[in-house]
């Protein structure tokens, strides 16, 4: 496979044969945010190709029934006061995070679509599938200083796939987290019920459980640079009065974050939580984000909507701040070094990227268990090449 790599960051990988029969270096890619500050590179307007939901019993369904619909409160004179911590822990039934789902449900997905994919033939087969989330994880890593990530590779008819792999770290601190950060997780969920109506015209119903198994995700296509990239992700609800009722331009990510109250709150946040949740909704092409602020007391009493387009100038003029190019530079750079570096086509190979904060991103190789994470149901019904069910004209064809 030709090289994809941009100029800058394109890893330690030697151009050609070495002279001499010195063993080559183990290949990485370094992460300084110096190393990646170019020109923004290409990224297309991500494109939704179509959804799923999971149900509160964590099972799939190929339609849009777990979509929410933007409805925040009336904006006369007062502002919300939503209590967070109401109905915790009584009416909450948190997701089974012991539960590995890799890339199970998108995979689902594109089996069930598969045939009906633009692009032209083979799109796919030069296409990189993987998790919006780990996409984000990417663009944030030249910034990130607290916590590692790994993420599985595998090459299959062509695709790359990339999965996450929870790192030893992260698996610890899921255990040990602390009560206070378990009520914080469920209080970001609680003001999603708060600000959604199950039914477009209806009111939120705060009454009801929060049940973190529901989830409607957007499956969309982009390219960054030469990559053409399928993912998917979790959208919070869409919005019937935004200007363009096309998705993903309709929906809206909700947030909660501490009130603030002096100049270097607001610069630490435009710093570090704005970053991740520019980060997120930019790759998915969610327009506005909208925050509750919490005072002390777990009530959100006032709400702030954050254009994601414009969330870069709050730390544009900042020495301290990210920028953006840096993050999707560094994302092209990675996909690059892992088209290059995963050249077998075997769903059972996988190369594990594993980057830890201040160091390179490094890899390792396994075939199987524990790593492997194409699932066989998926493997044999794409190497059965079934007749393909016929592409259903869309009405825009
Ligand atoms: P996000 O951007 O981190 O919210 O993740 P995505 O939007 O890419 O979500 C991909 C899938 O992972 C969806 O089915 C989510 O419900 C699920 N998901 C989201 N966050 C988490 C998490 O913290 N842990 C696990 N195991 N799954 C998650
Ligand atoms: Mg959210």
């Amino acid at each position: 496979m030709e090289p994809r790599g941009t100029k800058r960051g394109a890893g330690k990988i030697e151009a050609a044969e070495p002279q001499n029969k010195l063993p080559r270096p183990a290949p990485s890619l370094p992460t300084d945010p110096a190393l990646y500050s170019g020109s923004f590179p290409f990224y297309r307007r991500p494109s939704q190709l179509g959804c799923f939901s999971l149900d509160a019993q964590r099972q799939y369904h190929g339609d849009a029934r777990a979509l929410r619909y933007y409805s925040p409160p009336p904006t006369n004179g007062q502002g919300p006061n939503f209590d967070l911590r109401d109905g915790y822990p009584d009416r909450y039934q948190p997701r089974d995070e012991e539960v590995r789902e890799h890339l199970d449900h998108l995979l689902r997905w594109l089996l069930e679509h598969r045939g009906q994919l633009e692009g032209g033939p083979g799109w796919l087969a030069g296409a990189i599938v993987t998790w919006r989330g780990h996409l984000t994880k990417l663009l944030t890593t030249p910034y990130e200083r607290q916590e590692g990530w790994q993420l599985a590779a595998s090459r299959f008819q062509g695709t790359l796939y990339l999965s996450e792999v929870e790192t030893l770290a992260a698996q610890a601190q899921r255990l040990a987290r602390p009560p206070l950060l378990r009520e914080l997780m469920y209080m970001g969920y609680k003001f999603e019920q708060y600000m959604c109506a199950d039914k477009p015209g209806g009111s939120p119903d705060p009454s009801g459980e929060v049940n973190t198994n529901v989830a409607f995700c957007s499956v969309l296509r982009s390219r960054l640079g030469n990559h053409p990239l399928l993912f998917s992700g979790e959208v919070d609800c869409t919005d019937l009065q935004a200007p363009s009722s096309q998705p993903p331009t309709c929906y809206v990510e909700l947030k909660t974050s501490k009130e603030m109250h002096s100049p270097g709150q607001w610069r630490s946040f435009y710093r570090h939580k704005l970053l991740k949740w520019w980060a997120q909704s930019f790759l998915l092409g969610v327009p506005n984000v909208v925050a509750g602020f919490r005072n002390p007391e777990g009530f959100i009493c006032s709400l702030k909507t954050f254009p994601t387009m414009q969330m870069f100038e709050h730390v544009r003029n900042d020495r301290d701040g990210w920028n953006p190019s840096v993050c999707m530079n560094f994302c092209a750079a990675f996909l690059s070094f892992a088209q290059n570096t995963v050249v077998q086509d075997d769903p059972r190979l996988v190369h594990l990227f594993s980057w830890e904060p201040g160091r390179a991103v490094t890899v390792s190789v396994h075939q199987d268990a524990p790593y492997a994470f194409l699932p066989t149901w998926y493997v044999d019904a794409m190497t059965q090449d079934l007749p393909l069910p016929p592409k259903t004209p869309s009405p825009k064809d």
